[in-house]
């Protein structure tokens, strides 16, 4: 059945055999939302219904939906070259998309290594500490630290890793090995815009796990530099420049994940950039592509790329990794024509000078009694509303509904709306998904 045809209520065969993901798969068959067609900041239902997109899809689709650049881009390089095996051979837009992804990244990183996701990047990334350490002979660093309230993808490397109970709850066997630090929202805190004044302190759980299990024994900390999935967790002023002391103090990576915040969310090409803390490795995807074609990447530090690959004998391979899709051509082509795009609208800048106007916005919210918490940065916001008494998330779930309905897409999490427009939003685009949010809200 075409789905422009389909009835919006009652469940229909056509769809039956989709399992979709994160989704309450007969919820959604008795009222599908389904999109027939993105342009800009909208979206359009199959019932020919409008709505703006107040999430950039998932915080991927920075520069808008509907990109003819990309398109064309991809068009072309499947007609010129549309697949080459990446182990021992390759292609020249792979090699010209890390070349120019080292321009827009920190100083001492110049080696990128392509994967298909948020979650693959996070997987390599872990495989590329133990690598690095092994070369340097110190394998014994067998074990990773992660946050409470962690989102690191679902590949078991990233559940393990996560701190959503929800994501792991029903996998327990997931690695050894892993143990976490608190995350660092602060009911004290509420309603602060951009970073808290105090909780830097809350980074020395990272010490304290240093004297209980030995600092050389830790490979690597995981950390997103704001929490997005969980909600825009923003860390309070310090409390990432101090999680850079204590690494540095014991001989330990930092990775930071940027797959929502990379590519100017935060108003900056990256989150190392906005918070001035120069990690060791940057896993990113989501808007590397600007969500038109899959595609991850991880970027390391000079000193990494160097260890690694001189430690194994000449003609070797001297990582055992990859994917048949690393640097797939059609997404090595949606990538350098996003870039292209992010360059010639400078829409970091954009953001950037936009980001007040965006924060005003949201905390014009904060009337509303059912609004319990407002946190943001950038680009990002994280409204968090009062839960329905003894049913956490609910409250959630029935608003993006009622959201969608008014007109709005919002990703929520839990009983917290992420809201987080593409770049390229005009003022009028923010006072449309803000005044989506409160009419919905003022009807709950
Ligand atoms: N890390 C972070 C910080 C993320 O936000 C996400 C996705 N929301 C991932 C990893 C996983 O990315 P993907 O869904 O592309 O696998």
């Amino acid at each position: 059945m075409n789905v422009m045809s389909m009835p919006a209520e009652g469940g229909t065969n056509s769809l039956e055999q989709y399992w979709m993901p994160f989704t309450a798969n007969r919820d959604f068959k008795a009222s599908p939302r389904l999109i027939t067609k993105s342009e800009g900041m909208y979206l359009w239902n199959h019932q020919g219904g409008k709505l703006i997109d107040g999430s950039s899809g998932l915080f991927n689709v920075a520069a808008g939906h509907g990109r003819k650049e990309i398109a064309d881009a991809v068009y072309a390089q499947m007609m010129q070259n549309d697949y080459t095996a990446p182990f021992q051979m390759n292609h020249p837009s792979a090699f010209d998309l890390a070349s120019k992804l080292t321009h827009i990244l920190p100083d001492p990183f110049n080696h990128v290594f392509f994967t298909n996701s948020g979650s693959e990047s996070i997987d390599t990334a872990l495989k590329i500490a133990m690598a690095y350490h092994r070369a340097n002979g110190q394998g014994h660093r067998i074990r990773f630290v992660s946050r409470e309230r962690a989102y690191h993808g679902v590949n078991m490397g990233g559940v393990s890793l996560s701190g959503m109970v929800k994501n792991r709850e029903t996998f327990p066997s997931v690695m050894p090995n892993i143990v976490t630090i608190r995350h660092t929202w602060d009911p004290e805190a509420v309603y602060t815009k951009g970073q808290a004044e105090h909780g830097a302190e809350l980074a020395d759980d990272l010490q304290r796990h240093c004297e209980t299990y030995g600092g050389g024994t830790i490979a690597a900390v995981f950390v997103e530099p704001v929490a997005g999935s969980t909600g825009t967790l923003v860390p309070p002023k310090g409390y990432l420049q101090r999680l850079r002391e204590i690494c540095d103090k014991h001989g330990i990576l930092l990775v930071f994940d940027e797959v929502i915040t990379g590519f100017g969310r935060l108003g900056h090409p990256f989150a190392a950039d906005a918070f001035d803390v120069t990690p060791d490795i940057i896993t990113m995807a989501k808007a590397l592509t600007n969500g038109a074609i899959p595609m991850g990447a991880v970027a390391v530090r000079d000193e990494i790329y160097e260890t690694v690959t001189e430690a194994a004998p000449d003609d070797a391979i001297e990582f055992f990794h990859g994917y048949t899709y690393s640097g797939h051509p059609a997404a090595c082509a949606a990538g350098l024509a996003t870039l292209k795009i992010y360059e010639d609208e400078g829409l970091f800048e954009r953001a950037a000078g936009l980001s007040d106007y965006f924060l005003d916005a949201i905390w014009s919210l904060k009337d509303l009694g059912i609004v319990k918490d407002l946190r943001g940065m950038g680009f990002m916001a994280g409204v968090e509303l009062d839960p329905i008494e003894g049913k956490p998330g609910i409250r959630g779930n029935n608003m993006q509904k009622a959201l969608f309905h008014n007109g709005c897409h919002v990703k929520w999490t839990g009983d917290t709306a992420i809201v987080a427009p593409s770049l390229i939003a005009e003022k009028s685009h923010i006072d449309e998904i803000v005044g989506c949010i409160r009419k919905t809200l003022e009807e709950v």
